[in-house]
């Protein structure tokens, strides 16, 4: 660092230069080996070479992918101490800096923690507090994600009272959020889909949970807009047609559905993500828009754990890398409409994951313990949120000690 100073009197403009890294941004079509210089939180400069004598710092990111930081887009972060409110100020959602940088995702978007009637308090607790950017779905339900009878309450779902609460937060909630809800109405959808339309935001539907199930094609043909997204797509669970049936077959409209603009998520979750759905789903053509952890205490101490596990598991099944790194980076930003992020545009905010990506033997769980054997895996070297190093798993971005 000493031996760097007096560069950085005469002409340093650089604070931090990325050295050597693959860059992936699939926004602006990079895809190759380049330096990315950071200066004043974000990015200066991209280039095939630039001078490390005009950095302060430099950090060698050879043999590494230098990507956009990852925007998580189904997470469960509304944490506090109430009991029995299941992911809405609860012990099992979990706080954002503790799960996020180490795994690559500098924004991490809450979807359905809080409705509208409790929004405040998880913008105050969690949002306001975090390092990590915390975006917003509010519940339909004004109460949140509370669980059981809470979530059943079509009377708490107020579609004008959700969208105005989200028009007063226009940075922050991006979204309407539908789950967990067990009945043969198309009422809870439509009221979400409205308060979407009022507030001109996404919704996200956790669909399904009657018998019999209601019909997926009116879900995804009828009820949602484009741009709305249809989570857990590779879920099969009781109450919900699976868009892979038992013959392993692709249901014909998925296809029809998401080139018409239906956003299938990952939301891969406790419950959430089997084999038997994604490897054949993905075969026939549908690859998720988004991948996404549906981060919570039960998902993350199995088969799901982290952001960038999820997105080996799709390295395997036949993505390549810069397909997953779109799907976690600039579609999750169009998906939410916060196109100012999920890139490395010159002038954005430095807001970059910095992944190895080992071969060996590793393996993969699904939500019913089945393993799937692999020989990739992402590994989050380093993650910068507006140029400041937030997580450095081998200290690149540290000098060597000397004795
Ligand atoms: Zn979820």
């Amino acid at each position: 660092m000493f031996a760097l100073l007096p560069t950085m009197l005469v002409s340093q403009q650089i604070d931090l230069l990325i050295k050597g890294g693959h860059v992936i941004d699939p926004k602006n079509g990079r895809d190759a080996v380049m330096d990315v210089a950071i200066e004043d939180g974000k990015i200066f400069e991209i280039a095939d070479q630039i001078d490390p004598a005009r950095a302060f710092e430099v950090v060698d990111a050879t043999g590494l992918y230098v990507v956009p930081g990852l925007i998580d887009i189904h997470s469960h972060n509304f944490f506090g101490t109430e009991t029995d409110a299941y992911l809405s100020n609860s012990f099992q959602a979990l706080p954002p800096d503790g799960f996020s940088f180490r795994a690559g995702v500098t924004t991490i978007v809450d979807v359905g923690g809080a409705g509208w009637r409790n929004f405040k308090t998880f913008k105050r607790q969690t949002i306001d507090g975090s390092k990590t950017r915390v975006l917003a779905f509010l519940n339909i339900v004004g109460s949140g994600m509370k669980g059981g009878a809470i979530e059943q309450n079509l009377a708490d779902m107020d579609a004008k009272l959700t969208a105005m609460e989200a028009l007063q937060y226009p940075d922050i909630v991006v979204g309407v959020k539908l789950a967990h809800y067990y009945g043969p109405e198309w009422m809870p959808t439509e009221k979400a889909v409205e308060a979407g339309r009022i507030a001109d935001i996404p919704v996200m539907v956790d669909f399904g949970g009657y018998e019999d199930p209601l019909a997926l094609d009116t879900l995804f043909l009828h009820k949602l807009r484009p741009g709305d997204i249809f989570t857990h797509c590779y879920a099969s669970v009781t109450g919900r047609v699976p868009i892979v049936d038992e013959r392993r077959k692709l249901r014909p409209f998925v296809l029809e559905a998401q080139e018409r603009g239906l956003i299938f998520d990952v939301g891969h979750g406790g419950g959430s993500f089997r084999w038997d759905q994604a490897i054949p789903a993905v075969r026939q053509g549908l690859k998720p828009n988004t991948i996404s952890t549906d981060l919570h205490t039960g998902s993350m101490n199995g088969g799901m754990k982290d952001m960038i596990n999820v997105m080996s598991k799709f390295l395997n099944i036949g993505l390549t890398i810069q397909e997953v790194i779109e799907r976690s980076t600039w579609n999750a930003a169009q998906v939410i409409k916060r196109t100012d992020l999920g890139h490395l545009d010159i002038g954005a905010g430095a807001d970059v994951a910095i992944l190895g990506l080992h071969e060996g033997d590793f393996g993969f769980v699904d939500v019913r313990g089945w393993r799937l054997d692999g020989d990739k895996k992402l590994v989050c070297e380093l993650t910068l949120r507006d140029g400041a190093v937030v997580w450095d798993l081998n200290g690149i971005s540290s000098p060597v000690w000397e004795e």
